[in-house]
């Protein structure tokens, strides 16, 4: 299968375990007492629209082929399921303090809260789970503090900067400071393939300074923008006090390799959902 790459300064790195493919950033990778990884479609058990490696128990899947597709994403990346902790995304920016009393909500039990689009943790093996088909992943490591952090944002979640969130919660939890985060900016839709209308490009402008508006969008005539997704989380990590050189910027984009990742756009909407996982090894 031919990958179509974006150009750029880095490019994520390509696993494939017993026939499971998953993606990682090569930032975050140097750090070796944290697990990560970004699922494709391939190596699950899922058929149809969902084919193969269909994370998602809510897009009409059988439930014991998502199991069977944990369990083999799990076996790849080197996670236990009964670890892991879900989000339950609703395009917000709020962001949830994980605990060992969080261990297996939303896998092995009920989630017993709502709206989290953001996980943080400094437990170790506890697995922050989160869920895409073209939102942006955005991954955190605290190497000093032994923290992370894992969040969504769509572009919803990049207007209400969810990064900020992410980074301000690790800051109360952890004491992590800004400027020692790693951050990765994961596969999810280029700005080649992401048309907005107006009304979103407008708050877009109330959210950045002007000067930034011609990174963060082109415009294509009839009311009709491209949006570049990547490019305002990376502002939005900027503004938070990242550091430019902590950041990697994912070069998979996954409605231009609708093969190998869920896409909604892609898709119109037929599609199952991909997952970002990350943990602390010990
Ligand atoms: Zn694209």
């Amino acid at each position: 299968m031919e990958w179509k790459r974006k150009p750029g300064t880095w490019q994520m790195t390509e696993h494939t375990k017993k026939g499971v493919c998953y993606v990682s950033f090569p930032l975050l990778d140097a750090e070796r007492g944290f697990v990560h990884g970004f699922s494709t479609r391939i190596g699950g058990v899922s058929e149809g629209d969902l084919s193969s490696m269909n994370l998602s128990f809510t897009r009409g899947d059988d439930p014991e082929r998502v199991r069977e597709n944990y369990r083999r994403i799990a076996a790849a990346v080197g996670f236990e399921t009964d670890r892991l902790v879900f989000t339950h995304q609703t395009h917000t920016n709020h962001v949830r303090v994980v605990t060992e009393a969080d261990a297996g909500k939303g896998f092995v039990r009920e989630r017993d809260y709502t709206d989290v689009d953001g996980l943080v943790t400094d437990v170790p093996q506890l697995v922050l789970t989160t869920f895409y088909a073209d939102c942006v992943p955005l991954f955190f490591i605290d190497p000093i503090h032994k923290a992370i952090g894992l969040s969504h944002s769509g572009w919803r979640g990049t207007v209400s900067d969810i990064a900020a969130a992410t980074v301000r919660t690790m800051q109360g939890e952890y004491g992590s400071r800004p400027e020692d985060l790693l951050v990765g900016i994961g596969p999810s839709i280029c700005q080649d393939c992401y048309e907005v209308s107006e009304d979103v490009v407008e708050k877009f402008r109330a959210s950045y300074e002007e000067k930034l508006w011609m990174w963060l969008y082109r415009e294509k005539g009839n009311g009709k923008y491209e949006l570049n997704l990547w490019e305002a989380c990376r502002q939005n990590l900027l503004r938070a006090g990242v550091l430019p050189d902590r950041i990697e910027v994912t070069d998979l984009c996954t409605c231009c390799n609708p093969q190998i990742f869920f896409s909604h756009r892609a898709s119109g909407g037929k599609r199952g959902n991909l997952a970002g996982f990350l943990m602390i090894r010990e």
